[in-house]
Formats: C-alpha cells, sequence, structure tokens
C-alpha cells in the first residue's frame, strides 16, 4: 500500500467548533481540533481507520494501559506557508520512532500510510486549524495505548492508535533556568529512555515539581550509575557551545531520545561546517569550560519549544550563568534556520517537509 492508498474512512462533524479558536489568544491544549483518527488493532492486525468527530472515549475500567501503562505517543507539528498551506515537518521520522517505542513496550508497529497518510488528511481536513500568524503551529498528537478488558498482568492483544491535534500560540522562550538532577534518575542502560512511553514522563513530574519549588525551571538529568554524565533537560535534548564547538550527548546507551529536532539541529550545524560532536559529556566538563570561559550557549531543542535557551545551570552549589542570549551566534543562527525551513520560506534540500 502507497501513502495515498490507504483507504481511511472519513465521518465528518456538521459541528464545527472552529468559531471557538481565538486565533489572537491561542491557549495550547485548551482546544482541540474538530476531528480525530481511530484504528484498532485486533486479531493481530490493524482494521480500517477513520477519521471522526473529536469526541470522549468510553473505555472499560479494566482497560489494560490505565494499570500497566502500555501507552506511547508522539508529537509533530504542522505550519502554514505564506500561501496558507500546510507543511508537516519530518512525520516520517516521527513515524519511524514510533514503531521504535512500540517495540520496546511490546504495541504493534504502526504502518507507515497510517501513520503519515492519517496525519496528512487529518490535516487536510482540519486546516482551517492550522493558525497562520508568526510562530504559531498544529500540534499533532499521535499516540497509542493497550485496550485489553483484563487486570491480568501480560501482554496485551488489542491497541488502539489515534491522532488528535491542537493549535499552538507562538512559544515564547524565555530563557530557562536548570537544576543538574543527581539524586532521581529519568533513564539507565536497558531500560525505555529512548522511547516516547508515557512512564517516563509520569516519572519525570515529581522531580520536577520539586525542582520548581526550589525556584528552577528544568531538569539536567545525569546518568543513573554515577550521575556524571548528563542525558537531556526536562523533555528535550540538549546541547552546549564549548568553545566553536557543539556537543551533545550520544545515543548509545539508550537513555535518551532521539529527537527529530536533534537530528535537524545536528544536520543543519554539520552543513555549516560547524563541529558537533555527540559523545558523553560530564557535568564537570561542563564546569571547567565554564571556568575558562568556553561555555558559549546551551539549550534544549525539541518540537514544541524549538530551540530553548538556557540561562543558569546549577549544580551543587554553583551556579553557571550563560552570557546574555543576544550574543548567541549558534541557537539565534539554528532557531531562524528551522523557522525558515517549517514556515517554507526556504528551500526544502533534506525533503523533511510534508506538503499537505
Ligand atoms: C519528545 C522528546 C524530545 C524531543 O524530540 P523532538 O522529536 O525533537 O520533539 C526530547 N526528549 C524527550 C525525553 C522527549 O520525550
Amino acid at each position: 500500500m502507497s501513502v495515498s492508498t490507504i483507504d481511511i474512512a472519513v465521518k465528518k462533524t456538521t459541528d464545527s467548533r472552529i468559531g471557538q479558536l481565538d486565533p489572537a489568544n491561542i491557549q495550547f491544549g485548551k482546544i482541540y481540533s474538530d476531528h480525530m483518527l481511530v484504528a484498532y488493532y485486533e486479531d493481530g492486525e490493524w482494521k480500517q481507520p477513520e477519521i471522526v468527530p473529536f469526541a470522549n472515549l468510553s473505555l472499560s475500567p479494566a482497560t489494560t494501559f490505565i494499570h500497566y501503562g502500555q501507552a506511547i505517543f508522539e508529537g509533530i507539528k504542522a505550519y502554514k506557508d505564506a500561501n496558507g498551506n500546510p507543511l508537516v515537518f519530518r512525520p516520517r521520522d516521527n513515524w519511524k520512532r514510533m514503531n521504535r517505542s512500540a517495540e520496546r513496550m511490546a504495541l504493534p508497529a504502526v504502518p507507515e500510510e497510517l501513520f503519515v497518510e492519517g496525519i496528512r488528511k487529518l490535516v487536510d481536513i482540519d486546516r482551517a486549524w492550522v493558525p497562520t500568524s508568526e510562530e504559531t503551529s498544529l500540534y499533532i498528537r499521535p499516540f497509542m495505548f493497550a485496550i485489553d478488558e483484563f487486570i491480568g498482568v501480560r501482554p496485551a492483544e488489542k491497541f488502539m492508535f489515534m491522532i488528535i491535534t491542537s493549535p499552538a500560540g507562538p512559544y515564547y522562550s524565555k530563557p530557562v533556568s536548570i537544576y543538574v538532577q543527581d539524586e532521581y534518575v529519568r533513564a539507565f542502560p536497558g531500560g525505555i529512555g529512548f522511547t516516547k512511553a508515557a512512564g517516563n514522563y509520569g516519572m519525570s513530574m515529581y522531580p520536577t515539581m520539586k525542582i520548581k519549588e526550589m525556584g528552577y525551571d528544568q531538569i539536567l538529568w545525569t546518568d543513573g550509575f554515577e550521575h556524571k554524565y548528563v542525558q537531556e533537560i526536562g523533555t528535550m535534548n540538549v546541547f552546549f557551545v564549548l568553545g566553536d564547538k557543539v556537543v551533545t550527548p550520544d545515543l548509545k546507551e539508550g537513555t535518551i531520545l532521539a529527537g527529530v529536532t536533534r537530528d535537524s539541529v545536528i544536520t543543519l550545524l554539520r552543513e555549516k561546517g560547524i563541529t558537533v560532536e555527540e559523545r558523553p559529556i560530564a557535568i564537570d566538563e561542563l564546569a571547567e569550560a565554564y571556568r575558562n570561559g568556553q561555555l558559549k550557549e546551551a539549550f534544549g531543542t525539541g518540537t514544541a519549544a524549538s530551540i530553548a535557551p538556557i540561562r543558569a545551570l546549577t549544580y551543587h552549589d554553583e551556579t553557571m550563568e550563560l552570557p546574555e542570549m543576544e550574543t548567541w551566534d549558534v541557537a539565534n543562527w539554528l532557531k531562524k534556520e528551522l523557522a525558515d525551513i517549517r514556515y517554507g520560506r526556504k528551500a526544502d534540500t533534506h525533503g523533511w517537509v510534508l506538503h499537505v
């Protein structure tokens, strides 16, 4: 089946809620577009997917994912170009990643055409929901979860794959203050750090709440053995500019989520001739670079924020203050470059953009 031939049944709403969307004041996650995609997996195969009006689900209280957490998701954005046509950024990469998460969590693989054509068709039908003003987008949330009605413990056999979308306003990336976490752990080799499993988010709520009470915005997670090597900030990948090089933790251990933004950033920097090293980064190396004046920039990357600048990093009782963001060459260039590709202002030389 090619992407264009998958049969998706469509039942359109007769009662659009688009009038409830105030384009000048979009509150992310408060309002969802008119339609959603639903596909069931049963008896070892995917049933015909449907696009239907956005509605509540009705599930048995014994539904397995509620108890045992076999649930994964993805996050993608659609942007409107100057002619008002939606573009989706790198959906195939999210599809591949969803299937890596699915395998580790014992969920079935989602066919490419279900994922990519599902997104394309859903965005096409709800194209009025993709906002047009600067820095706005339509956030696309594909997700899958186990729906056996059975509270015994075993890998499930029935699943639901869904896609919902929600308009997102301009993301105000106020530089964040980071606490280097060396008590709680996000991920360790052999675990699920590389997946977008619901549980990775569930476990992060309490440590994040704690550091927010202390006045910090996000956690810089460190490895589970020595609390020495940095992993990610909050739910973003992390980059540091050390002298004229850019460094980011490598993916070898399986503790880090392979961000699509991370990959885009590495690709764009290398094309520009900037050295990017993917390798273990010890917190002590960052502290030393800071003392030598070599820690020039630090930022998180992810679909939601694109590039999130870091203002300060606190490790034990030392706080490393980064220079004013206006002076940052790398992060500011990346932010603009990514936006130009996403909004179709710059030629898509990598085949990253899906036109709807
Ligand atoms: C989603 C996510 C990211 C960012 O991935 P993108 O594909 O760039 O949005 C980074 N880290 C974690 C833990 C994530 O869940």
